[in-house]
């Protein structure tokens, strides 16, 4: 058994009081490697068939600090998943038309239609971290937005999208190693942006803002999943089971046939 961990909806988190190499049960690096494997076949069983039936959308969304794992958890679980029922979107600095709308505006029209299971590589979220981290609108415009937020998601919710949002927790010492890493090795160094040092030193005030829209956002029909994420085949581990799981619980099923097909030949 694999879980990420998660909270009673209203209660306060501190991230310092979870350890982000933590793990639950007894799975080593193997075991969780075949688990994945496993899990990935259900899952894109289920995936053809949420398309087929096209009533449920899901939607993963992933945060994390640099380096938390964001595309590599993608990578693992989207695997083999058929690509034209599934689509990532990655939310980058916001473009100018995107600041000329309201910060949801983006993100409503990258949602998952029925069938679908949409991935984000960051989300709304940022509006209420990089945003508030780095005060790019005054104060009283992103606390307005975590019970914007829960309203946003409850109306995906109402239309049939199904939530699985992770935050991918990893320690400041295993950031350290994997930019060191990004710098030591040529073939990763495309990945490391030099501003990814200053945002470091920002550490403690993203852990803040991080405590903040994971306790205020953390609803019953939308709620968080803190994965433990400093053993990377940990994190995919968490993050597959969660979609399997939630892809079984939805339990899709092939739409009936005409039954006037029965018995019909083609000639
Ligand atoms: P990633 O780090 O996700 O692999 P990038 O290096 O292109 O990709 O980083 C994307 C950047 O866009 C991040 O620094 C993130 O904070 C920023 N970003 C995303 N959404 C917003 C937003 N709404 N406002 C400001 N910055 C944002």
């Amino acid at each position: 058994m694999c879980r990420s961990i998660t909270f009673a909806p209203g209660k306060k988190v501190k991230l310092a009081d979870i350890d982000p190499a933590g793990v639950q049960g007894d799975w080593t690096k193997e075991t969780a490697a075949e688990r994945v494997k496993e899990n990935s076949l259900v899952t894109q069983g289920l995936a053809d068939i949420l398309y087929a039936e096209n009533r449920h959308a899901v939607l993963l969304v992933l945060q994390g600090m640099d380096t938390s794992g964001k595309d590599g958890a993608i990578r693992t679980v989207m695997s083999g998943i058929n690509p034209q029922s599934c689509q990532v979107t990655s939310f980058k600095v916001p473009s100018s038309e995107e600041l000329d709308h309201d910060f949801l505006w983006r993100i409503h029209h990258a949602t998952p239609r029925r069938g679908n299971i949409g991935v984000f590589n960051r989300s709304h979220y940022e509006d209420v971290l990089v945003v508030r981290v780095h005060n790019l609108v005054p104060e009283k415009e992103w606390k307005s937005r975590y019970q914007r937020i829960n309203e946003f998601e409850e109306l995906l919710v109402d239309g049939g999208v199904t939530f699985i949002k992770c935050f991918l927790h990893i320690s400041k010492d295993e950031q350290r190693k994997r930019l060191q890493a990004r710098i030591d090795d040529p073939l990763k160094r495309w990945k490391f942006a030099v501003g990814d040092i200053d945002e470091r030193k920002l550490w403690p005030k993203y852990q803040q803002a991080y405590e903040d829209a994971l306790s205020k956002c953390n609803t019953e029909l939308a709620p968080w999943h803190i994965v433990p994420s400093d053993r990377k085949w940990y994190r995919n581990l968490v993050v597959s089971e969660l979609l399997r799981k939630t892809l079984e619980k939805l339990n899709p099923k092939v739409p009936a046939a005409d039954p006037k097909l029965d018995g019909l030949v083609i000639e």
